[in-house]
């Protein structure tokens, strides 16, 4: 499993290329594993080797790589949520990068009170507005956030995309871009329980690009692992 500690480290190297090329600090870019469909011997891998974060799409899956993976990951749900999986994993997740809608959020908000605890969420926005994706609409990402800063058990920490997949990854860079604007200006005009701090964006094939726009959380699966079956 060598070929992980490789991979790993020039994922490192890309990160730090892209952060300094942008006149920013490689440390404020935070790398997620994205682990779905690996098994969990090749997760445990990675988070041996030092990287903590990790991300799921799926909850039936998170919940069985959360009991088994040791060494205290911070596990990320990044895939579509049902609102009727919410109460499985409000209390094992540092933060929900999905959330597209206000039922979804009230739900995560419910859930979280009764668990007397706060979740940190992100709200995905479809930048590209494609038709396969889930997320918002950029013209409805503001007032979305507006309402979830009225509830009480949760805390809006930031924007998530998924761009398009494209060929060359510079043909997503007006997308990232366009979703750095969006971030500054939400968190600019959110003015009471404003705590954007992540911007979610860039995956194997364009992280360097969304780190360039201004991304601090970036998610890498194939990077890593090697392309899924
Ligand atoms: C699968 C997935 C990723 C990682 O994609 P790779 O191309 O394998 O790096 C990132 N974000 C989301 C939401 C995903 O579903």
């Amino acid at each position: 499993m060598d070929y992980i500690s490789e991979n790993l480290q020039l994922i490192k190297e890309h990160i730090e290329s892209a952060a300094k090329k942008a006149g920013r600090n490689p440390n404020e870019v935070t790398l997620i594993g994205v682990t779905k469909t690996i098994e969990e011997e090749r997760i445990q891998r990675l988070v041996d080797l030092g990287v903590k974060n990790l991300g799921e799409n799926r909850v039936q899956e998170l919940l069985q790589k959360y009991d088994n993976i040791t060494g205290k990951p911070v596990w990320h749900l990044i895939g579509h949520l049902q609102t009727n999986k919410v109460k499985y994993i409000v209390d094992k997740v540092a933060l929900i990068h999905s959330v597209d809608s206000l039922k979804l959020a009230q739900e995560i908000d419910e859930k979280s009170r009764q668990h007397n605890s706060v979740t940190q969420l992100l709200i995905e926005v479809n930048i590209a507005n494609e038709e396969s994706k889930f997320g918002v609409s950029e013209n409805d990402a503001l007032k979305f956030a507006e309402s979830i800063t009225f509830l009480k058990n949760v805390n809006l920490k930031g924007l998530m995309t998924v761009a398009p997949f494209v060929a060359n990854p510079e043909e997503n860079r007006g997308i990232f871009y366009k979703m750095r604007k969006l971030f500054i200006d939400i968190k600019d005009k959110l003015d009471h329980n404003n705590n954007m701090d992540f911007l979610s964006m860039g995956m194997t094939n364009d992280y360097q690009v969304a780190i360039e726009e201004g991304a601090n959380l970036v998610r890498i699966g194939t990077g890593i692992f090697g392309s899924r079956i």
